[in-house]
């Protein structure tokens, strides 16, 4: 399904703003943040740092954690802000299981800027691992306590981790960005090079669920575990984001005007439920009507509400009793871009909007209609630039 850009805004709750924008946080971080701390106060600061009490280890892991926690923050805020720099509206900074992402609403602009923007987050983890390094050393010398160290110690590891793995070329990781953007810069053709970096970055995944399952096969479980997953999900949004960029190629900044079905059937507010059940429900078989009066849209009525009402009140009951009021989630207006009415449509999952023209009623406009275009200009494998009309 399309518009993969909205998967990242299920569940998250918003924590703060840094430099302007919003910092969210997925709640399966809660259980990665308990996941992590436990891991290092019980498991990798014990074993590096020996004969300290459970107390301190337990101290360790949280500032550790929180430490990561920072750390990926602020990479993803190097992304933002060269992002800014160059005019790319940027949405926020969610953290979730596998990571951060910067959320765009856009595609980049130029390969210059998606070769920017991308480089520079893996060059800022690894110059904060530089950094941390050099703490270390300073440390070493001035001899600090050895939990200090232990926590630089780790951090220092943990970004150079993080900058390496971001480095690898498939998308969606920053290096699959920056092959992207080389690619593009060298065919000036960003389909074939989405769909290489893409294809790469499936690879990549394929690669790691692998890897993740001979690890497991040799009871190294957690970490195989960790692997197969972090595999498996880069597989799908490698997949994903080359669909969401045939989409955004196949409507580039096009209105949902000229695609919406006009004169829809509409029902009028005073006729009863079982008069609306026999003769639209049971006659037209759609899900949605709009709802007007001198035509005037007023409302919508859709199968949910008929549902939930029992049988011995729809000879009773009218319409407009039951029907949803105006202005409404599920009216847009019909210059609206088809890609923003595909995302309304798939995050709160209906399949049917109403359609209005500077307030009065248009049209409707189903997912399966838009799915429909797609497959036929896709399958035909042309786009709005490549025919004239
Ligand atoms: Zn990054």
């Amino acid at each position: 399904m399309p518009a993969i850009l909205d998967i990242w805004y299920i569940n998250s709750m918003r924590l703060f703003k840094l430099a302007g924008f919003e910092v969210k946080l997925d709640w399966s971080w809660i259980f990665l943040a308990i996941l992590i701390t436990w891991s290092l106060a019980a498991g990798y600061f014990p074993a590096n740092f020996p004969d300290l009490d459970t107390h301190t280890y337990w101290m360790m892991g949280i500032i550790g954690a929180a430490g990561l926690f920072l750390s990926i923050i602020l990479h993803e805020l190097s992304h933002s802000l060269v992002g800014r720099y160059y005019g790319i509206p940027i949405a926020g900074i969610t953290l979730f299981i596998f990571g951060g992402v910067a959320e765009m609403n856009d595609s980049p602009s130029s390969p210059k800027v998606e070769f920017l923007m991308s480089f520079i987050g893996p060059l800022f983890s690894i110059i904060l691992s530089i950094i941390l390094f050099f703490l270390f050393q300073l440390g070493t010398y001035y001899v600090w306590p050895a939990p200090v160290m232990g926590v630089i110690y780790y951090l220092c590891m943990i970004n150079l981790v993080v900058g390496v793995f971001n480095l690898l070329p498939g998308f969606p990781l920053d290096g699959g960005r920056i092959l992207r953007s080389l690619l593009w810069w060298w065919k000036k053709d960003l389909r074939w090079a989405t769909s290489i970096a893409c294809r790469s970055g499936a690879g990549l995944g394929f690669a790691m669920i692998i890897l993740g399952i001979l690890l497991i096969i040799q009871g190294i479980f957690i970490s195989g575990l960790w692997m197969f997953l972090l595999g498996f999900f880069l597989q799908n949004i490698a997949r994903m984001s080359y669909q969401d960029l045939l989409i955004r190629e196949v409507f580039q900044g096009e209105c949902i005007r000229k695609y919406v079905k006009t004169n829809p059937v509409t029902v009028p507010p005073h006729i009863t439920v079982q008069e609306l059940v026999e003769n639209y429900f049971y006659h037209y078989y759609h899900k949605l009507y709009p709802v007007t009066e001198n035509g005037d849209l007023i409302g919508y009525i859709s199968f949910n509400e008929i549902r939930e009402i029992e049988k011995d009140q729809w000879s009773t009951l009218k319409v407009s009793q039951i029907m949803h009021k105006c202005p409404s989630d599920m009216v847009i207006e019909a210059d609206t871009e088809v890609t923003k009415v595909l995302q309304i449509m798939t995050t709160h999952r209906i399949g049917r909007l109403i359609v209005t023209d500077r307030g009065r009623l248009y049209g409707v406009i189903t997912l399966k209609d838009i799915m429909n275009i797609i497959s036929i200009r896709t399958g035909l494998n042309t786009s709005k630039t490549d025919n004239s009309h």
